[in-house]
């Protein structure tokens, strides 16, 4: 400014003075042309008069002034014009100069960010450029003092790890602050966004600070969050000791390097995890015992482990590039190696056995497993790992021999043992033919007891070895369920009756009744559990429960229950049961008898039908077991017993008398879903009563065996009552128990317990519908000939390996009053008949070591067919043309199984008896 209005004078001043001296010039020279003309002297007294005289030369001699006056205004023009030149200028030069500043700034802001993306881009560790980037920070802003600080993990307290520092200044590094407590975190930690202070003093946020700050000097921070993936990892702290704002532009540039470093970290961490899984993995890799080795997608190897190198015998190096299977596959493999390769590179996993070659030639037996490796859905290669199984196969060849020494043991063992005991039954069967006192047919009949039972134990043995030796096979045939159950509820009705327990079965309504499966296994199970509740039941009931539940399909599990009211099993043994020989208690043992092998035969073979076995129990009031089997309906499957609403029945009312409240439930059950209206009394009195009441009934279904009145009693009692002379009666019996009505009371029906629902059903229409019965019960209680044995005898071999078909044929036959013998397989039959004669010979087709065919085939060639038993087929295979097969290779009859009753009884009673000397002598004996 100073200088402006110097310049300002400057140019008036000179212009005015070289105006006034120009301007001087003309009144000089006027006054000069004035002297000449009037040649006067020249002198200045002259002059003046000359001036005085003259008025145009006083005009004249105004013009310095006016000059003046004119140069004057040009020169404060002149320095107007200089002067705001002179301010345009020094304004350009300012906007000069903070542009340059400006500029020189953004480029500083840029460098830094640059600079520090660069060292996070670079940096192995980030902890190693924090303090750098604490410089960098602190140089930028001018400040003293910079610092990271880290977050713990739980985020309690933060740790300042990084700092630049001036010299002079106290040091931050390794300040420790908890978090809680300090409102200025929190408050980062919840808006994740920089916090800047203009006053630490004065802010509340900085409260619990302020000591602290006031310590180190420090008057405005700037603090922003280091972010990963949202959440705060630690924080950048500027602390100015100078009152400083910082401004928009240097927050948002700390919070953009604070997101670089939290990158940073990230980046790292994940590095590290990498890393870790790398070395985790390579370890891994280069530890296992299983040799690993990884091909390229031409199959090419492309590194191995120690394992691959110890098991072939090659070094990494010198296979790296062959190819694989023309390496360690011997010739007899290259095709299924070549198999797997192709798969593996299909994407599949393969896993397989098979030999390899070794560097050597030798060969090794390996496990193989084949896996892709596919990196961002693209197939790279293959992993293959070999296990050396050459000791398993050992070992397993080594079990297998011994398993197999140790069936075949058993099998000569049982061999042996049951050929002199079939001796010893056989002769004691002789032996009673001829003519005894009491005493000597008490000690024979003891010794052919005690030798049936341990015939029996040796045969559960057996079994129980094929199954623990792995050979037993399942069949898949179609059964149906109903007759399973009813088969094996009539091979322990007799024991059942005999001590005066009630059998019952209930199946759940509507469920399917054909099925595929193993039939006789089903049943031997189920003989099992029957008859181990009948055997540890005093009194009260035993009842068998079927139900099924769909799982798949066709497929379902099939439950079924065997309760009984029996001793029970103490809790603390239950978990032994199922276990082979053992049982609850050696006590048990002696007064019931039994090898403690059923439950753990019938455990496993629940187990290879897809099932499993459990039981429930209280002491002293009785067992549940149950067990399930998987199984599928057969085609054409026939629905269990009628069901739904039966028009010959529908709306009739009926009463059940059964003083067993089960066999009252299950009969009221039934006939309810025949739409019958049951009633059920559980005692005769009540019975009677509700005759005499306001209902009316159509028929009535007594139990005979009642305490205080039984079945006849209460009949003669409902005969007396006036609505009682017409009424349909259906009794109840137990087995054998069948009363003949010689009064005439009038009975419309029998049944036998346990109640077959098909029976009652026939039953009931025949009545309501007043024909004949279209089926007439045939159990084998009712209708089997218990004196054929009698009238027509025979000495009987049955050979049959299944320890349940014995049963229930042995049953049979000694229902119809005979006394057969048994054997297992067809060497023993022909030694039992080298031994002693037979009049028939039943023979199960299918008996391991030697089948009846070939039996039958070897008696026919032995035995003139005068002299030798007449050969009876039994065989499940009814197939088409069976019959003639077996007929053409010797047999003289057939029948099939399971066994129907009349079928054997035409069987029997067609084969003549042989034997006439003993069988004579026998029924000799017993007209005797
Ligand atoms: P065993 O041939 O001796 O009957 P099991 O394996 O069939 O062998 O049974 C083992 C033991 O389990 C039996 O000896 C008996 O103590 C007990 N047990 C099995 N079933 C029952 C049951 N229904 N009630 C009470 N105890 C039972």
């Amino acid at each position: 400014m100073e200088m402006s209005e110097h310049t300002q004078r400057k140019y008036a001043l000179l212009y005015t003075i070289l105006g006034a001296c120009f301007g001087l010039c003309f009144p000089i020279v006027a006054a000069l042309l004035g002297l000449w003309q009037e040649k006067m002297a020249l002198t200045f007294s002259n002059a003046l008069l000359l001036y005085r005289n003259d008025a145009l030369l006083r005009i004249i001699g105004t013009a310095p002034l006016f000059l003046g006056l004119f140069a004057y205004l040009a020169g404060s023009r002149e320095d107007r014009l200089r002067e705001m030149h002179a301010k345009l200028e020094n304004l350009t030069a300012r906007r000069i100069g903070e542009t340059k500043q400006a500029l020189l700034r953004e480029l500083k802001e840029a460098n830094l960010l640059r600079y520090v993306i660069a060292l996070t881009a670079t940096a192995e560790e980030p902890l190693d450029i924090f303090d750098e980037i604490c410089a960098q920070l602190a140089g930028f802003f001018e400040i003293p003092q910079a610092a990271f600080a880290l977050l713990d993990e739980e985020q309690k307290q933060s740790l300042v790890v990084a700092e630049y520092c001036a010299p002079g200044r106290p040091s931050a590094k390794g300040i420790v602050l908890p978090v809680t407590g300090n409102p200025s975190m929190a408050w980062i930690l919840e808006h994740k966004k920089p916090l800047a202070i203009l006053d630490v003093q004065r802010d509340s946020l900085m409260a619990p600070l302020r000591d602290i700050m006031q310590q180190r000097g420090v008057v405005s921070i700037l603090i922003a969050p280091i972010l990963v993936n949202n959440q705060v990892l630690g924080t950048i702290g500027l602390d100015s000791i100078i009152k400083r704002t910082f401004t928009d532009k240097e927050i948002s540039l700390v919070e953009h390097i604070a997101n670089q470093i939290g990158h940073a970290i990230q980046r790292r961490r994940a590095e590290v995890e990498t890393a870790r899984q790398k070395t985790y993995f390579e370890a891994l890799v280069q530890n296992s015992p299983v040799a690993i080795v990884t091909l390229d997608r031409r199959c090419c190897i492309t590194a191995c482990n120690p394992a691959f190198e110890r098991l072939f015998g090659y070094r990494q190096e010198e296979i790296r590039g062959q190819n694989l299977d023309a390496l360690i596959a011997p010739p007899d493999e290259q095709f299924q190696a070549a198999q797997y390769t192709q798969e593996v590179m299909f994407g599949q996993r393969v896993h397989g056995i098979g030999q390899r070659k070794r560097k050597d030639g030798s060969l090794v037996e390996v496990e193989l497993f084949g896996v892709p490796v596919v990196v961002a859905d693209e197939q790279i290669g293959i992993l293959a790992l070999y296990h050396d199984i050459t000791e398993l196969m050992e070992a397993r060849r080594q079990a297998e021999a011994a398993a197999q020494a140790k069936a075949e043991f058993l099998a000569n063992m049982s061999h042996e043992i049951r050929t002199p005991l079939n001796a010893v039954i056989g002769m004691t069967g002789l032996l009673l033919d001829t003519p005894l006192n009491q005493d000597q047919r008490d000690f024979v009949e003891t010794i052919r007891t005690s030798g049936d039972t341990l015939l029996l134990v040796i045969n559960d043995i057996l079994d129980f070895s094929k199954i623990e030796a792995g050979k037993m096979s399942m069949e898949q045939q179609p059964f149906y369920l109903t007759s399973c159950v009813e088969s094996a509820l009539d091979l322990l009705t007799p024991k059942a009756t005999e001590k005066g327990l009630e059998l019952a079965y209930t199946f759940q309504e509507n469920m399917p009744n054909k099925w595929i499966g193993d039939v006789t296994r089903l049943r031997q199970v189920l003989v099992n559990l029957i008859g181990n509740a009948v055997k540890f039941t005093e009194k009260g009931e035993v009842v068998v429960s079927v139900s099924c539940k769909n799982l798949d399909e066709d497929v379902y599990e099939l439950h079924f229950s065997v309760r009984d009211t029996g001793i029970g099993i103490p809790a603390e043994r239950m978990d032994r049961l199922f276990q082979a020989f053992s049982q609850v208690d050696s006590s048990t043992t002696r007064r019931f008898g039994g090898t403690g092998l059923g439950l753990s035969i019938s455990r496993s073979l629940v187990e290879m039908m897809g099932g499993k076995i459990w039981v429930e129990s209280e002491v002293g009031k009785g067992s549940t077991f149950h067990f399930t089997i998987r199984a599928k309906t057969a085609p054409a499957t026939s629905l269990l017993h009628p069901r739904g609403l039966q028009p010959d029945l529908e709306g009739r009312s009926i009463l059940i008398v059964d003083d067993n409240a089960t066999n009252c439930l299950i009969v009221s059950r039934q006939t309810k879903s025949w739409g019958m209206e049951p009633q059920a009394v559980t005692s005769p009195k009540e019975a009677l009563e509700a005759l005499q009441g306001e209902k009316r009934f159509d028929a009535v279904i007594l139990d005979m065996q009642m305490p205080e009145m039984d079945g006849l009693a209460l009949a003669r009692e409902i005969r007396k009552l006036p609505v009682g002379k017409e009424l349909s009666l259906v009794m109840l019996t137990s087995l054998g128990g069948r009363p003949t009505d010689e009064e005439g009371l009038g009975f419309a029906g029998f049944l036998t317990k346990p109640i077959k629902p098909s029976y009652l059903f026939e039953t009931l229409v025949s009545i309501f519908t007043n024909r004949p019965r279209a089926v007439t019960e045939k159990p084998a209680a009712s209708s089997l000939d218990h004196k054929l044995g009698e009238r027509h005898p025979l000495r009987i071999l049955l050979a049959e390996d299944n320890v349940v078909n014995q049963k229930v044929a042995v049953s049979l036959l000694q229902r119809m009053g005979y006394r057969p013998d048994v054997v297992a397989n067809g060497m023993e039959v022909l030694e039992a008949l080298r031994r002693q004669q037979y009049d028939v010979v039943l023979l199960d087709m299918q008996m391991p070591e030697m089948d009846g065919e070939e039996a039958a085939r070897l008696i026919v060639k032995r035995w003139p067919a005068s002299q030798r038993p007449r050969l009876v087929a039994m065989t499940a295979n009814a197939l088409e043309g069976d019959r003639e097969h077996y007929l053409s290779s010797g047999l003289d009859d057939y029948v099939s199984k399971p066994i129907r009753i009349e079928e054997l009884k035409r069987a029997l009673e067609e084969s003549p008896s042989l034997v006439s000397g003993s069988s004579q002598m026998n029924s000799k004996e017993e007209v005797a």
